[in-house]
C-alpha cells in the first residue's frame, strides 16, 4: 500500500521518567466541570449531562514549547486542566473499571478563543473554532498511573508571569475522572492514546504575545510555556 500523498505524524507527547512517547488519537474535553468557573460564565451546572467538545490531536504543544497567539481573536484565553491518558479504550465503560483504563496524567491549557466561543453560544453555533484550533492544548510530560498512582485532591493551579491565575483542587470537580469516561464512552468508542481534559476552575482570562504560564498538578505534573 502506498499513500498518494507523505501521511502525517501522529503527534506525541513524552513519558516522564522513559524514552517512551504517548501517541495521541483524540483530544476530548469536558465543559463546566467546575461549579465556580460555571458560575463565572453565567452557566448553569448540569450534574446529570456532561458536556462534551473535541480538538485535533494535531493541537498540542508539549512542554517548553512556544504557542504561537492564534489568529482571528482579540480574546485569547488560559483554561488549566488536569489531563488523562488512555492506555485502552472501549465502549459504555462502567464507572468502577474506568480508572483501569488510564495510563498517565498530566496537566494542560484548553485555551480558548473566548470572543468567538461568546457568537458561537449566541448564535447557537458549534465551538470548533473558539476551542479546536491550532496549538490550541499545550501539555505536559505525561505521569504514568503504574509509578505514580492516581491523583486525588491534588492541588491545581496555574501562574501566568509569576502571578496566580487559578486555583483549585481536584475535589472541585463535579464529574470525576472514572465519571467523565463512563459517560464520555456512551458517546464514544475510546480509544487507547485518547487525551481527555478534565475542565477547568474559575479564574479564566487574557493570555497575551511574550506571556509566560505556569501550570502545574500538585506532585504530578508541571507544564511551562510562552505566548510568541
Ligand atoms: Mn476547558
Amino acid at each position: 500500500m502506498t499513500y498518494a500523498l507523505a501521511p502525517h505524524a501522529i503527534p506525541s507527547i513524552p513519558v516522564a521518567g522513559t524514552d517512551l512517547r504517548f501517541p495521541v488519537h483524540r483530544i476530548y474535553c469536558i465543559g463546566r466541570n467546575y461549579a465556580d468557573h460555571a458560575a463565572e460564565m453565567g452557566a448553569t451546572v448540569d450534574r446529570v449531562q456532561p458536556m462534551f467538545f473535541m480538538k485535533p490531536n494535531d493541537a498540542i504543544v508539549i512542554n517548553d514549547g512556544d504557542v504561537p497567539y492564534p489568529s482571528a481573536t482579540q480574546e485569547l484565553h488560559h483554561e488549566v486542566e488536569m489531563v488523562v491518558a488512555l492506555a485502552r479504550g472501549g465502549r459504555d465503560i462502567p464507572a468502577a473499571h474506568a480508572l483501569e483504563h488510564v495510563y498517565a496524567y498530566g496537566v494542560g491549557l484548553d485555551l480558548t478563543r473566548r470572543d468567538l466561543q461568546s457568537i458561537a453560544k449566541k448564535k447557537g453555533n458549534p465551538w470548533d473554532t473558539a476551542k479546536g484550533f491550532d496549538h490550541s492544548a499545550p501539555v505536559s510530560n505525561l505521569h504514568r498511573v503504574a509509578e505514580h498512582g492516581h491523583p486525588s485532591g491534588r492541588a491545581l493551579t496555574l501562574e501566568v508571569n509569576g502571578e496566580r491565575r487559578q486555583a483549585t483542587d481536584l475535589s472541585q470537580m463535579i464529574f470525576n475522572v472514572a465519571e467523565i469516561i463512563h459517560e464520555l464512552s456512551k458517546f464514544y468508542e475510546l480509544q487507547s492514546g485518547d487525551l481527555i481534559f478534565t475542565g477547568t476552575p474559575a479564574g479564566v482570562a487574557l493570555l497575551q504575545r511574550g506571556d509566560r504560564f505556569r501550570a502545574v498538578l500538585e506532585g504530578v505534573a508541571t507544564l511551562e510555556g510562552r505566548i510568541i
